[in-house]
Formats: C-alpha cells, sequence, structure tokens
C-alpha cells in the first residue's frame, strides 16, 4: 500500500503539499476547518521561488492568468520621494529567476484547490484528538469520522493545534507592529509594487490584476493595544496621515468602510522541532515569519516539494519515515532560518520610528539603489529556489 498522509489544515502550505503528494502518486487528506477555502480580503506576492514551485507542479499559468506581473519594486519615503527601485526585469530575461507575480489571495487558494484530486480536502472538518504511535496516525473528527494514515503533517498555521499537541508550548514572538490589509480599486493604475516608508509605519500599493489593488499597511504598536483604527475609515486614514503621497491617499479615499479592513499581529514562531516520530511540522505551524520580504507562503511551497520528495523516498523503501522527516528538517532549516532572520530584519529597519534614524535609512536606501548589480546579486541569491 502507497504512504498516506494527513495534511491538518487546509492553506497554501497544506493545499501545496496535497499537490506535491498527488504528482507523485501517493494518496493524501486534507482536513480543513474552515466551511470554505478560508482566503481574506487581501492580495499576496508570490515571489520568483514560490513561482518556480508551481511552474514545476504546472500550476504557474493558471496563476498567472490572473494576477500582474511582478517586474520591479518602488520604494519611496513618506511623502513620495523616490529612494530605490528594485528592476526584477533582467534577472527574468536571463532566466536567473522565475518571474514574480501579484495576485488575490483567493485565486491562488482556487488554483491549488482545483489542482488536486477530487474528494482531497474535507472542509468544516473539526478536530476532537489526534494519536500517533510506532504503527500509524489516526484524526478523530467532532463528526465521529476517523482518518487514518502513515504521516501526520500539521500545516494548520501560526497558531497549530498539531505543534500544541505533540510539540509543546506555544513559541510565538510578537514582533512589536502590526498589519492592515484590504483591496480597493487601482485608480492610478499602478503597475509596480509600491511601498512608502513612514516614521514606524510603511504602505503599501500592490497591483493584482482585474483593476484591484491591494493595500497593506504596517504600523508601530504595543500588544496589549487595540488602538487599530478600524472603528472607521477616517480614523484608518488618519492613522497613516504623515503619508502625504497622492497615490497613498487616493488608495485609502478607495475604502468605503473598515468592516473587511484585515488587522494582523506581526509574530513569528520559533520551535526548535518541526518532526517527531511520525509527525511533522510545515509552513506558518512551523515558522511563521513577518511578511517583510513576502515569503511566509514561499517557504510552505517550498517546504511542501522538499517534504513530499522525503515521502516519496520513504514510500520507495529508500528510507524509514523517520528518516525522512529528518531529512525534509535538514534539508530545510538553514534555509527558512536565513528568510526568517533576512525579513525580520528588513522589518526592524522599515519600522522605524526616530527621525534621524529614518533620515540614516532612507538615504542608504537610496545608495543602495545606485548600485543595480549588487541589489540583483543579492536578489538572485534569495530568490532562486532550488
Ligand atoms: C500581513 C501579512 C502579509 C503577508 N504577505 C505575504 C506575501 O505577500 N507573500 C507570501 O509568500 N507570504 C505572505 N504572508 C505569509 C503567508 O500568508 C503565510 O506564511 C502563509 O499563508 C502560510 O501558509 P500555511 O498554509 O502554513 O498557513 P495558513 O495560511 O495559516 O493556513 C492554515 C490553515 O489551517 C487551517 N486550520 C487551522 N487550525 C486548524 C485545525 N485545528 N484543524 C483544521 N484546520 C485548521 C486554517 O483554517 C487555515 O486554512 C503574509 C503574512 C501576513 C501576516
Amino acid at each position: 500500500m502507497p504512504l498516506r498522509t494527513i495534511v491538518v489544515g487546509g492553506g497554501i502550505g497544506g493545499l501545496s503539499l496535497a499537490r506535491e503528494l498527488a504528482r507523485l502518486g501517493l494518496p493524501a487528506v486534507v482536513l480543513e476547518r474552515a466551511p470554505k477555502l478560508g482566503t481574506v480580503g487581501a492580495g499576496i506576492i508570490m515571489n520568483p521561488n514560490a513561482m518556480r514551485v508551481l511552474e514545476a507542479n504546472g500550476l504557474a499559468a493558471g496563476v498567472r492568468s490572473r494576477s500582474t506581473p511582478y517586474l520591479a519594486r518602488d520604494t519611496f519615503d513618506h511623502r513620495g520621494r523616490r529612494l530605490a527601485t528594485r528592476d526584477y526585469r533582467p534577472l527574468y530575461a536571463d532566466g536567473r529567476l522565475a518571474a514574480g507575480a501579484l495576485l488575490h489571495r483567493a485565486h491562488l487558494h482556487e488554483c491549488l484547490y482545483d489542482g488536486l484530486p477530487p474528494g482531497t480536502v474535507h472542509l468544516d472538518t473539526r478536530i476532537r484528538g489526534f494519536e500517533a504511535d510506532p504503527h500509524g496516525v489516526r484524526v478523530e473528527t467532532e463528526r465521529g469520522e476517523t482518518f487514518s494514515a502513515d504521516v501526520l503533517i500539521g500545516a494548520d498555521g501560526i497558531r497549530s493545534t498539531v505543534r500544541a499537541r505533540f510539540f509543546g508550548g506555544d513559541e510565538l514572538v510578537y514582533l512589536g507592529y502590526r498589519s492592515h490589509r484590504f483591496v480597493v480599486a487601482n485608480r492610478d493604475g499602478l503597475e509596480h509594487f509600491t511601498e512608502f516608508l513612514g516614521r514606524g509605519q510603511r504602505v503599501g500599493l500592490v497591483p493584482i490584476g482585474g483593476g484591484q489593488l491591494y493595500v497593506w499597511t504596517t504600523f508601530n504598536s504595543p500588544a496589549a493595544s487595540r488602538a487599530w483604527a478600524l472603528e472607521s475609515v477616517e480614523a484608518l486614514r488618519a492613522l497613516f496621515g504623515q503619508f502625504t503621497d497622492a497615490r497613498v491617499r487616493r488608495a485609502f479615499a478607495g475604502l468605503a468602510a473598515t468592516e473587511n479592513v484585515v488587522c494582523t499581529d506581526i509574530e513569528e514562531v520559533r520551535q526548535e522541532s518541526w518532526a517527531r516520530d511520525r509527525v511533522a511540522l510545515l509552513g506558518d505551524a512551523a515558522h511563521a515569519l513577518s511578511p517583510n520580504l513576502g515569503q511566509g507562503a514561499g517557504m510552505a511551497m517550498e517546504d511542501a516539494v522538499v517534504l513530499a520528495d522525503e515521502l516519496a523516498k520513504a514510500d520507495g523503501g529508500e528510507q524509514s519515515l523517520e528518516a525522512a522527516l529528518a531529512s525534509y528538517v535538514a534539508r530545510r532549516r538553514e534555509r527558512v532560518e536565513t528568510v526568517v532572520r533576512l525579513s525580520r530584519r528588513v522589518g526592524e529597519e522599515g519600522q522605524l520610528s526616530g527621525p534621524l534614524a529614518c533620515w540614516l535609512r532612507n538615504r542608504r536606501l537610496r545608495r543602495e539603489g545606485r548600485a543595480p548589480e549588487r541589489v540583483e546579486a543579492a536578489l538572485e541569491r534569495l530568490l532562486a529556489w532550488p
């Protein structure tokens, strides 16, 4: 019998793993607690490494069909003065990187879901209990169903139940800032990822195809604070009043109400162990990271490729299941840690609030922007995968 996998969580990581396993002929069920595929009303940046995964697994064309190509990233200060432009086109032109894409999250989820054999995903599934012993794993649901398999993967996000059950304590660390996300009409016809760096705050404007603009913010905020400015659109606009550029003003003006604005604490999961016996963690459940490089989903997708590869070797008898999970962790750890660290650093810089510190940061960005070869080399090191 082929190796069977239960994946808890039908987010980007869980669906990606199921896709990779299906391509290798390995059966998987995905247990998702939401009644329909969960998507916040927001966009997502699929960086070149994530797009490389989608190119290899056959889903890239569908993803690109409703997206904006990620050609360049323009960075401005809070008043709209240009600091730098990161141009990806030379890296795409000679094939060093797969072209990145900017799109709505709902579209990405649809593509991943449609790429699975029918019946793989069990929605609206609440888990009552997990068991794992040397013979296999079992999951019981609140509806009274029991799922049995050889291996259990926790792809259940930043507040993972699988992590809590099999790996103990919660390793969540709040990084001191929060983020709003919403989608409005792209009234300025922006074509590039466009970001504005302020004092203790940032605003990003990301065209995601279909005439839509994904707007994200970050703002310094004590952990206990509830001052999220969601009581009204006026309050939200006022919170980001330092951004006087007309493009930011128009993006915020396009928001009619705040009920669909998502506000998220920016947190990391610092989890020592990702695998034990027949259970492993993937994506945010293992290593949620700050969003500053747009790499959380990318890391989950890369995890999925490596984990499926190792599970296929276990299925073929080349190694034990435990060795496969250990090898998955060994192949992923360093890469993930590098990206987590870099992303955290970009966030620390982005959230600087003192006038002098911000001035120095902006000056450094301007200087770096004048050395495009160095920027390209750094991007290639980060974004070329595998
Ligand atoms: C503000 C912000 C912006 C971001 N922007 C980007 C970006 O542009 N590009 C990028 O690559 N990444 C980005 N990320 C990160 C990215 O969203 C995550 O890293 C990615 O979604 C992780 O996928 P996942 O499948 O591991 O977890 P999730 O997407 O959280 O999915 C987990 C799934 O598990 C389900 N679940 C949870 N508990 C249970 C349970 N007990 N039983 C069954 N199901 C369960 C949930 O309903 C959910 O569907 C961003 C993150 C934030 C916070």
